[in-house]
């Protein structure tokens, strides 16, 4: 037997047609499925053994075209030329056929060894639609697979065809090359026979394509061509002459006629092979659309969908949140009892298990708010609501596709950002960017139920949904200012996707919440536990020798007295003596400088401290909360939670400072792992911007609200 023992597979096709989910069939990898474009942002790798061969298989950006415009392209396409994968699956949506050929042409063109995987085939069988296979196979020169991707239906055939296309025991017929009508298909030819001394490039397998690619303007393709041809000069005449060639008989940009040309080829392919239009699925979708995403009718519907899922995650999250609550509580009991007293039991008790604990309360309420997003995503609605706001977001200066990095901000910032790699113009993809930390992401959460718990009662549903609306308040004002002043250029034209409407399978909703879940579970285990464990340390430590008073001898003396008064004041006493020692720490310090700062906006300094730490990631400001005010306190009493410590007196914590609070947290600068992401994403100076801009803008709104609150006699 001939061929190789080890093939790799590049997996190409339109966002949305089932990518991941063949990537995972594939695989059997457990990858987020995700039903709008920008989510898959970088290429996966998975393996898997199939008979005698290791199998590597890549899940490339989900794109409409293969030109360089946007990273998500230029991503699938470098890795497609340079790579040299050994089969191309392009996976293809059965329902959307005509539109997915676009990209199946330019990968004809290209020459890679290819295989078509008419995926989602359980909609075309559902349909009165036909699908002629055998004809398409022949009319593009690549064997045909069937497959239902979400339930991993007909992996086996790709695995097989592609193992034969390996092996060469399917004789297909070369691809017949792709016409562009009589004028332009002459023009390519001519082209192409000057491209083919222009040797050494990586992708001139075929010239052909070379040309095309010429043809349409390519920017990277003319460089790579121009540059290491041995006839630079007569290329570039005669690709001049080429260009005017067709501006004259056909009228039209270059660009625009072969696009065309490639979109008639297409429609001839579909007449052939169709034997019915499709129609009922659109159909059906098209009438749920009319309302969903209804001129006036669709956004109310939309707030109100999105205050459903709200109110759900927090008056069903309430109930688990009091278990976990318990359990966390009695893990420290555990932990008192079984540890010596001393630093080691401080430190697991209120460092890890009080740090920790404290953020863990709040998984019930995230894993449902992830569970109802991920229901709208799969159901095809996330991307309605991105078409809906297609007009809002005109006026911020952006398009419809820069509304789903910032709706995937609500979940977390960092694949969010990632997920602006399919916005065509830079322009956008830094407003997008800046602005995507405006959204509430979930770790704010935690701090949001912390303190509408402690302070808001039964309005703790609406207070948080008006944190979230003021989050995009203040995006839409920032990307109005910054379009007026520092970002000023063109709008470019897009079409917005609207991919149907689908039943979303348990299956891919719960694989999608556990994978938001898991991200959340990493965190706790990992920065939540180094950070609350280093600001244990940070309160623990200089250990303090001398008091102000002899607290240890007055103590005893009230504990030979023994009655109810002097109980209470023994304890007096304990808690003045904590409080000596946390001010006396490196974090006490830290909060005396912090402290002044935050003064002016109605904060403590424990508040003001746990700012500091939140840049660590935002969940962390509530395990600082918890940590700073357990401190000290050798005893945990059940009934101390952080709820009721905010709530006395004695924190001095007003509802209007707790308001203020809420708000400095939305809007002060993202973690540290978003940061850095902005970093690698746009650079230095704009991740500088966005830490200290957005930390200005929440120091202020903080102001406005608490002090203007006041003077008003809130
Ligand atoms: P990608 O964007 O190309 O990676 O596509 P995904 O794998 O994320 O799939 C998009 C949506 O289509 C998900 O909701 C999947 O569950 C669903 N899906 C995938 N394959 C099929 C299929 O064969 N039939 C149907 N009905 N749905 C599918
Ligand atoms: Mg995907």
């Amino acid at each position: 037997m001939r061929g190789k023992r080890e093939i790799t597979i590049a997996l190409a096709g339109n966002p949305n047609s089932g990518k991941t989910s063949i990537f995972n069939g594939l695989t059997g990898a457990r990858r987020k499925v995700a039903n709008f474009p920008g989510v898959t942002v970088e290429k996966r790798v998975g393996h898997r053994k199939f008979g005698r061969y290791s199998i590597t298989v890549i899940d490339l950006p989900g794109t409409y075209n293969l030109t360089a415009y946007s990273p998500d392209e230029k991503v699938a396409r470098d890795f497609i030329i340079n790579n040299k994968p050994d089969v191309v699956i392009n996976v293809v949506d059965s329902g959307n056929l005509e539109r997915s050929l676009y990209m199946t042409m330019q990968l004809v063109e290209m020459e890679v060894d290819l295989i078509i995987d008419l995926n989602m085939w359980d909609e075309v069988t559902d349909s009165d639609v036909e699908i002629d296979t055998d004809k398409l196979s022949r009319l593009l020169g690549a064997p045909v697979v069937k497959t239902i991707g979400n339930r991993a239906q007909g992996i086996d055939g790709l695995l097989e065809s592609a193992i034969s296309l390996v092996e060469n025991r399917q004789n297909m017929h070369r691809h017949p090359p792709v016409s562009y009508g009589p004028k332009l298909d002459d023009i390519v030819l001519d082209l192409s026979d000057e491209v083919i001394h222009c040797r050494g490039c990586p992708g001139c397998r075929n010239p052909r394509w070379m040309a095309v690619k010429l043809l349409e303007g390519d920017e990277d393709i003319r460089h790579l061509c121009l540059s290491q041809s041995r006839r630079r000069g007569r290329l570039a005449r005669r690709l001049e002459h080429a260009l005017e060639h067709v501006r004259t008989t056909t009228r039209q940009d270059p660009e625009v006629a072969i696009s065309e040309g490639r979109y008639g080829y297409i429609a001839g392919i579909v007449r052939e092979v169709m034997k019915k239009p499709p129609a009922d699925r659109m159909k059906a979708s098209e009438q749920i659309d009319n309302i969903l995403t209804h001129r006036y009718l669709g956004y109310p519907i939309f707030l109100v969908i999105m205050w459903l899922i709200f109110q759900a995650t927090f008056t069903l999250g309430a109930y688990p949140m009091e278990w976990i609550d318990a359990g966390v509580a009695f893990l420290q009991q555990a932990a008192i009892s079984v540890l010596p007293a001393g630093a080691f039991s401080n430190l697991i008790v209120e460092g890890v298990i009080g740090g920790v604990g404290s953020v863990a309360v709040f998984l019930p309420n995230i894993i449902i708010l992830f569970l109802g997003i991920s229901v709208l995503e799969d159901s095809g609605y996330l991307a309605r609501a991105a078409f809906l706001m297609d007009k809002l977001m005109h006026f911020l200066g952006l398009h419809g596709k820069s509304f789903i990095p910032m709706l995937m901000g609500f979940g977390c910032s960092v694949p969010a950002i990632m997920s602006t790699r399919t916005l065509e113009s830079r322009r956008d993809r830094i407003m997008t960017i800046l602005i995507v930390p405006l959204m509430s992401c979930s770790a704010r959460l935690p701090v949001y139920i912390l303190f509408t718990g402690a302070f808001f009662g039964a309005a703790a549903g609406n207070v948080i949904f008006s944190i979230y609306l003021l989050g995009i308040a203040v995006a839409i004002i920032v990307a109005r200012l910054m379009r007026r002043s520092i970002l000023k250029s063109e709008d470019l034209p897009f079409v917005m996707e609207l991919p149907p409407y689908r039943v979303p399978t348990w299956r891919s909703v719960v694989i999608h919440m556990w994978e938001r879940a898991k991200i959340y579970l990493k965190k706790m285990g990992g920065v939540i536990l180094i950070a609350s464990m280093i600001l244990w340390a940070l309160g623990y430590f200089p250990r303090k020798s001398e008091y102000s008073r002899d607290y240890q001898a007055q103590i005893e003396q009230l504990e030979s007295v023994g009655d109810e008064q002097a109980q209470t004041q023994i304890a007096e006493l304990e808690a003045m003596k904590a409080g000596e020692e946390l001010k006396y720490s490196f974090i006490g310090r830290l909060g005396g400088i912090v402290g002044p700062v935050v003064a002016p906006l109605g904060f403590n300094w424990q508040m003001g401290t746990s700012l500091v730490t939140g840049f660590a990631a935002k969940e962390v400001v509530v395990s600082s909360l918890g940590v700073l005010y357990h401190l000290g306190r050798e005893q945990v009493e059940e009934s101390e939670t952080l709820i009721r410590i905010l709530q006395s007196p004695e924190s001095g914590v007003s509802n209007l400072a707790a308001y203020a609070f809420m708000v400095f947290v939305l809007l002060y600068t993202p973690c540290i792992a978003t940061v850095v992401i902005i970093k690698q994403e746009i650079g230095w100076k704009w991740m500088l911007f966005s830490v200290f801009f957005q930390t200005a803008i929440a120091w202020s709104a903080a102001f406005v609200i608490y002090q203007g609150g006041r003077a008003i006699g809130l």
